[in-house]
Parts: structure tokens; C-alpha cells; sequence
């Protein structure tokens, strides 16, 4: 029944419900079928993950693809371990498990800091790390944790398998380098080393909602010094931001004061924010120094700790 058929008096008066447009769906139980299926749609077809992204766009017809490729029924793509220095999030890894993974605290704290941050627990169980980056909203927590991580991310199409950084694998608002049949396997994160520590600091008007500002830190210090510092942020440009020059000037540093704040200032010079709904540009801006400039803090003394 549609909004317009309902009559007077009926439960959904004066409500508008949307219906996605109709489509074929696929259960394929292997990635060789899904990638065929795929590519016999040229584009016109959708992965579904935990549809927590790709649902809610179905039904408002902002997308409205020929076919859906379910993955749930692939087997093998729910691992969630480390294995040979390099932790590895497959494509079915909800956001619920990376919250309740022992693994991901620790020195891979910036990633089990963002799981728990992620919407609410209704979206948490179903929707995946995998799913999320390949949405690639510039609000999404996952893209920032992941720069932080200096991640990469494992697609497989027609021509094979590639390994693509997750610098490259972002390319725009809602825009990856992921080629029409090409699924994201899994999610790389390599081992930042013993003494190493992060965090994600997000702002949001309230739980559940989308970040009006997140800063991802994660550092690694070796021999006293900061040998890698990763930072991004979420909700304040086109995309997620690696803050590059801040990450620079940290590098081979003691971490003291005076090198904070530099970073703190960098960052929120790389910040593009601008004004809506959830803040002004200069508002963001300058949580973007605040939370950076805590957000080393606390990362380093999650190393401290480790
Ligand atoms: C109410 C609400 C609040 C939310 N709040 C937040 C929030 O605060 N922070 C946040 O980061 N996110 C938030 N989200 C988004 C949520 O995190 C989604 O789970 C995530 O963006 C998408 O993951 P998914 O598994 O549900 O993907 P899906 O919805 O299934 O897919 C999303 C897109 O990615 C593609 N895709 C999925 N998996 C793959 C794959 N393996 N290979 C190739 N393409 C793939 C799909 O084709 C689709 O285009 C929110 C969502 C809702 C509904």
C-alpha cells in the first residue's frame, strides 16, 4: 500500500512511507559467483553488507540499484584476528564485534575506541566496518580510524585480488576506488608495534548521531621518540581528512607540550569545515585543535601503558 492509497482514519495517516524501487536479490555462498553477478549488472548492481547504509538510500530512492549481491551467506568473510603482524577485519566484521574484540584495545586503541562510537547498538549489530568505509561518507568514524591506522583495504573483482591504501581507497563524498564489480574482502591493519596507543574523540549533538567532529590519533613511539603518528578527522571536509602536516611535525618528536599544540594548530588547519546544522566552521575548527591536541595526550599514555 502507498502513502497516497491509505485512507482517513487508517494508522498511517499523515505518515509518508518510502518503499525501495523493486530489484532482483542474490544470495551467492561464494565471492567468485558474487563478483560474476556483479559484473553482469556493468555497474548497476549493489553489494548489501548489514544494509544499515544502503537500506535507509534504497527506500528514500536515492538509490536505486538493479540488483542487490547479499555477501552475509559468503563464508570466510567474518574473521576478525591478527595474524603475521597485520590485523585482519573481514568484510562481514560488525561494528558490535570490534567493540567487544579484546584484540582491538590496547595498541590498536584507536580502532576499539571508534567501534563503541558508531550510531547505537541497533546499527552496531548489524553494520560493518567493511561497509562503512566503501560508503564512504565523510561522516563516517571508520574512514578516520582507519587513516590513523594507515590501513589498507583487499578488493576483489574480476581481474583477481588488489591491496589498495586506504589513502587511495577514499577518493571523494561517497566515492571509493572500488570498481563496479569489485568487493572490499577484507580490512588490513598493521601491527603499530609494542609501545604504541590511540584513541577516537567524536562530538556528537547526541548518541547516535553522527559526528559533528571526530579526531582519530594513533601512535607508535620507539626508543623514547614518537616514531609514526597518525591522525584524521571525521565531519569536517568532503571526506575523511588525514591531517598530513600534523602527523609530519610529530614525527621522530619528544611529544612535550610545545609539540602538541603544533599539531593541535595543524590540524585544525587541515580541518575544511563548514556551517550546518550540528555547528559553524569555526566552532569545528577549534574542537578539532582541542580534541587533536587530547587526543595525543591520551594515546600517548595508552603507549605509556602498553
Ligand atoms: C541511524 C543510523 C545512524 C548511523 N550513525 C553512524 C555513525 O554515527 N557513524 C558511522 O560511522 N556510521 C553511522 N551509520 C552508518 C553505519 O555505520 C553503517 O553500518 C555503515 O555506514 C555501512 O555498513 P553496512 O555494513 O551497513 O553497509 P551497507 O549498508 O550494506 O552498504 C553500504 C554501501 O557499501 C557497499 N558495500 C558494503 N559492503 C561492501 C563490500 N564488502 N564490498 C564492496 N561494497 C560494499 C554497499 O554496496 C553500499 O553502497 C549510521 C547508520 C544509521 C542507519
Amino acid at each position: 500500500m502507498g502513502a497516497r492509497d491509505r485512507g482517513a482514519g487508517s494508522p498511517d495517516e499523515g505518515r509518508v512511507r518510502v518503499y525501495p524501487a523493486s530489484f532482483e536479490y542474490f544470495a551467492p555462498t561464494t565471492l567468485d559467483e558474487a563478483v560474476e553477478i556483479l559484473g553482469r549488472y556493468d555497474g548497476d548492481a549493489k553489494v548489501l553488507a548489514g544494509g544499515q547504509s544502503l537500506i535507509p538510500l534504497m527506500k528514500l530512492r536515492f538509490a536505486a540499484p538493479r540488483a542487490i549481491v547479499d555477501i552475509n551467506r559468503i563464508a570466510g568473510l567474518d574473521g576478525l584476528a591478527e595474524e603475521g603482524g597485520v590485523l585482519r577485519i573481514g568484510a562481514l566484521v560488525r561494528h558490535r564485534t570490534c567493540e567487544r574484540s579484546a584484540v582491538l584495545r590496547g595498541r590498536y586503541g584507536v580502532l576499539g575506541d571508534t567501534a563503541p562510537q558508531v550510531s547505537d547498538p541497533i546499527v552496531r549489530n548489524l553494520g560493518t566496518v567493511a561497509g562503512s568505509i566503501s560508503h564512504a561518507d565523510p561522516q563516517g568514524d571508520w574512514g578516520s580510524a582507519l587513516l590513523a591506522a594507515n590501513a589498507e583495504v583487499v578488493a576483489r573483482g574480476p581481474g583477481g585480488t588488489r591491496t589498495i591504501p586506504i589513502d587511495d581507497f577514499i577518493q571523494g563524498p561517497f566515492t571509493t576506488a572500488l570498481e563496479p564489480a569489485e568487493i572490499v574482502t577484507e580490512v588490513r591493519v598493521p601491527d603499530p608495534g609494542p609501545r604504541s596507543g590511540g584513541t577516537y574523540l567524536k562530538l556528537e549533538r547526541k548518541v547516535g548521531d553522527f559526528a559533528t567532529v571526530g579526531v582519530a590519533v594513533q601512535l607508535s613511539f620507539s626508543n623514547g621518540t614518537l616514531g609514526r603518528a597518525g591522525i584524521a578527522l571525521t565531519g569536517v571536509g568532503s571526506t575523511n581528512i588525514r591531517a598530513r602536516a600534523a602527523e609530519q611535525a610529530l614525527a621522530g618528536s619528544a611529544l612535550d607540550d610545545g609539540a602538541i599544540r603544533e599539531a593541535a594548530r595543524l590540524a585544525a588547519e587541515a580541518a575544511e569545515p563548514r556551517d550546518d546544522i550540528r555547528g559553524s566552521a569555526e566552532y569545528k575548527r577549534n574542537i578539532v585543535r582541542i580534541f587533536t591536541e587530547r587526543g595525543l595526550r591520551t594515546a600517548a599514555e595508552a603507549a605509556r601503558a602498553a
